[in-house]
């Protein structure tokens, strides 16, 4: 098996076997607290039985059939509809996809016939951002503003620019020039420079997600989309961490005013239970592109039954358990936990949006090298078997949206533990 993110001869791997809400085991026995959702999406908790009697019962009447030409089945009649129901702002119909990566291409892919076939096939660039994470399939990849995504693959997807987000806490990146205006700027500039009539469609996630949590300044989006708009420019919001909960709302979109052509979903959509995505397309897309052959090109597995019949039960279990709500209380219990950490000399800034927490460090207190955070999701693991995750300086805490007060202590005093005693190792305070 070739594990993603393993490189070298790592010889022992962790085997895991068992899960129940928060916590896992594995086949040594040992047991785990679940700060990570798995990678971010184990919503309602690990090992549900109420789920696996779900498929199971779905699985014995209909597992699957095609959603090809004139086929479909209930469930993703179901899902599609509870999902327009859900939306933030209006749209028309939902494309199922196997994963988040999948909706990506889906999005570019209708964006660009959205032109074509409205007669300005010319509009073919996609517009993204450096530090945004959109999948490892080819055109998610070239939407990725990371190079470590790019090099070595070949030529990625032609016509893609990635643009400057706006990271309040680096000013340093914008030369003195507000954030939201530099960031606007260079939007109107690029506008310009390839030309409106050449440009398809931006994508971006609401709040930076792999990059480390960070929310843009609240009217960033709305400006852009208007700017957007003003030049026939579609918007596709990757939603695939932030909807179905995790900021306390069903999507990110939502809370920030922002009304995109596409919402770009997966993760919490079946809490892992089926690999699932769905995009959902707003009318005056839907009109044009499934006009004369309509939308040529679908997924296998696109509403597969038992993911969709999956996926409404999973739905059933965030409202009935209230997890948009306990998302937001024990997110800020967490956080205000966490956000103590900005006292140690190497922490910069804590940032928390419901239950998305990113921890970043800034530079080692002896070398005032950059410090990068890999060295914290182990420690703290073998410690006290909390997991939490990293990208390269920044700690990653993402748990289920189950996790009581009591567990989020527990992770709290993990990561504090560590990082204050790499501050003590020191001896050193911000303060001091
Ligand atoms: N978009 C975003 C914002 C993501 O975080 C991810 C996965 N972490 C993806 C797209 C890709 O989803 P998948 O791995 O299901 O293809």
């Amino acid at each position: 098996m070739i594990h993603p993110h393993l490189g070298g001869d790592t010889t022992e791997r962790i085997v895991m076997v068992e899960g129940s809400g928060c916590r896992l085991r594995d086949a040594h026995g040992r047991e785990y607290l679940d700060a990570t959702g798995g990678l971010l999406l184990a919503h309602v908790g690990h090992g549900r039985r109420d789920l696996a009697e779900v498929a199971a019962g779905q699985m014995a009447k209909l597992e699957y059939f095609s959603s090809f030409h004139e086929f479909t089945n209930e469930p993703s009649i179901r899902l599609a509809d509870r999902l327009i129901d859900l939306a933030p702002s209006p749209m028309e119909r939902v494309y199922f996809t196997s994963g988040g990566g999948e909706a990506v291409d889906a999005a570019l892919r209708m964006a660009r016939l959205y032109h074509h076939r409205r007669g300005e096939p010319e509009r073919t660039w996609i517009l993204s951002r450096h530090f945004g994470y959109h999948g490892i399939s080819y055109g998610g990849a070239a939407a990725t503003g990371m190079p470590m995504f790019h090099q070595g693959f070949g030529p990625m997807l032609p016509d893609v620019r990635h643009l400057t987000p706006p990271m309040p806490f680096h000013p340093e990146m914008y030369g003195g020039e507000d954030p939201t205006e530099f960031c606007l700027r260079e939007l109107r500039e690029t506008i310009e420079e390839i030309g409106a009539e050449r440009i398809a469609v931006m994508i971006g996630e609401p709040i930076l997600g792999v990059a480390g949590v960070i929310e843009p300044p609240s009217d960033y989006w709305p400006r852009v989309r208007e700017l957007l708009a003003s030049h026939g420019i579609l918007l596709i919001l990757d939603e695939v961490i932030t909807a179905f909960g995790r900021t306390g709302h069903w999507f990110a979109a939502g809370r920030m005013g922002v009304t995109p052509d596409f919402i770009v979903t997966a993760k919490g959509l079946t809490s892992g239970y089926f690999p699932m995505g769905a995009l959902l397309v707003a009318d005056h897309v839907v009109d044009v592109v499934t006009r004369d052959e309509g939308v040529i090109g679908g997924y296998t597995y696109s509403g597969h039954a038992t993911g969709c019949a999956v996926a409404l039960a999973n739905l059933d279990i965030m409202e009935r358990e209230n997890l948009l709500t306990a998302a937001v209380e024990v997110g800020d219990h967490l956080g205000a936990r966490l956000r103590e950490l900005e006292e140690l000399p190497f922490v910069g800034e804590v940032r928390q949006i419901g239950l998305m927490i990113g921890i970043e460090l800034t530079q080692d207190p002896d070398t005032g090298e950059p410090l990068s955070a890999g060295w914290v999701p182990p420690l703290v693991r073998e410690r006290s078997g909390v997991i939490v995750r990293n990208n390269p300086n920044t700690v990653l805490v993402s748990p289920p949206l189950v996790m009581s007060c009591g567990e989020a202590d527990r992770v709290a005093a993990a990561v504090t533990d560590v990082l204050t005693e790499y501050a003590t190792g020191r001896g050193r305070r911000k303060a001091a």
